[in-house]
């Protein structure tokens, strides 16, 4: 049996968790290939108009599965990983979504993810899954603790230095001397670690000798404990970890500047990229970089060479 798991949105957060945890009960992972244009526009095509790009992303992903034949689709409804803060409405709804606008798909695995008692919902969800597919609620369990392992590996990585799309193996670095000014790229990492959504923005940056750091590389105790000296946080799961990692870098002094990364259309990055900005202001350069459906390369590359010109000068002049 093959389950497939479209490569985007949370899978840039758990694809290890769940990569693990189904081949441990059995089954087969695919998931979908890296997007392309064909992707996108099969997805453009079939969503309603005014949703962001990623929305739009996960349509084709879901297809290109069904297309490849596999015998489930899994997408978790992702509600909350965290006390007092939920996924973005759109990840909410998002099943039932993709099962409107999609016709003729395998079957959907959606478990309500909701870890209101941390690791213990974590568990019994995974009890739950695993029987659900014919397996027993024991070998759920030991999947599940596997599966977590291999998740604390993948994010010790990051923490390491790696960037997302490097831990999942989705892109390597040149090898290019990193002698550039360093950047906080801050956005969702379904966004920054998309190489085509992105107009491989990461391996923009590096040809230019810029270092990156990206909110997923913060410690998750300076998360927690940025979380706890705001007097109100957002509402949604990555748009905190945008602002508290901008936090955390201009606290730190660590960065020459901040970039923005945010999808056309995106509710929640209104405000994020507000907060951002104000954050950077008097303390580094800031930009934003707005993503969409018709973003080309060359516009990327331009604003980008201007700003990290800028910084360069910058430097020198200091
Ligand atoms: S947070 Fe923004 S970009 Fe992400 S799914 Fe929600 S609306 Fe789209």
């Amino acid at each position: 049996m093959r389950i497939g798991i479209p490569s985007t949105l949370a899978y840039y957060e758990y694809f290890p968790f769940w990569d693990v945890f189904f081949r441990e009960l059995g089954f087969d992972v695919v998931s979908s290939p890296i997007t392309t244009k064909a992707i996108l526009d099969w997805g453009v095509k079939h969503t309603v108009s005014d949703a962001c790009v990623p929305i739009k992303l996960i349509h084709g992903h879901v297809r290109a599965l069904a297309e490849e034949g596999v015998d489930f689709i899994f997408l978790p409804r992702m509600v909350s990983v965290a006390p007092k803060e939920t996924f973005c409405p759109k990840f909410l709804g998002l099943p039932d979504l993709i099962q409107a606008s999609i016709n003729n798909l395998p079957p959907m695995l959606s478990p309500r993810i909701y870890l209101r008692f941390g690791r213990m919902s974590l568990f019994r969800i995974c009890g739950q899954t695993a029987r659900s597919l014919g397996a027993s609620r024991i070998k759920g369990l030991r999947a599940c603790a596997k599966a977590l392992d291999a998740w604390h590996a993948f994010l010790r990585s990051i923490r390491q230095g790696l960037t997302v799309a490097e831990a999942l193996g989705l892109r390597q670095r040149t090898g290019t001397a990193l002698r550039g000014p360093r950047l906080a790229l801050l956005g969702y990492p379904y966004l920054i670690n998309d190489p085509f959504i992105s107009a491989n923005l990461l391996g923009l940056l590096e040809e230019r000798g810029v270092q990156v750091l990206t909110a997923e590389m913060v410690p998750s105790e300076d998360l927690k404990r940025l979380s706890r000296s705001m007097r109100k946080n957002l509402f949604w799961h990555y748009s905190n970890r945008v602002v508290w990692a901008a936090m955390y870098y201009l606290d730190k002094e660590m960065v020459d500047g901040v970039i923005h990364v945010t999808a056309f259309g995106c509710g929640p990055d209104a405000m994020v990229g507000k907060l951002v900005e104000l954050e950077a202001k008097g303390k580094v350069p800031f930009t934003t970089l707005s993503l969409d459906e018709h973003t080309g390369q060359e516009g990327i590359i331009t604003r980008i060479d201007a700003f990290v010109d800028m910084l360069v000068r910058k430097k020198v002049s200091a």
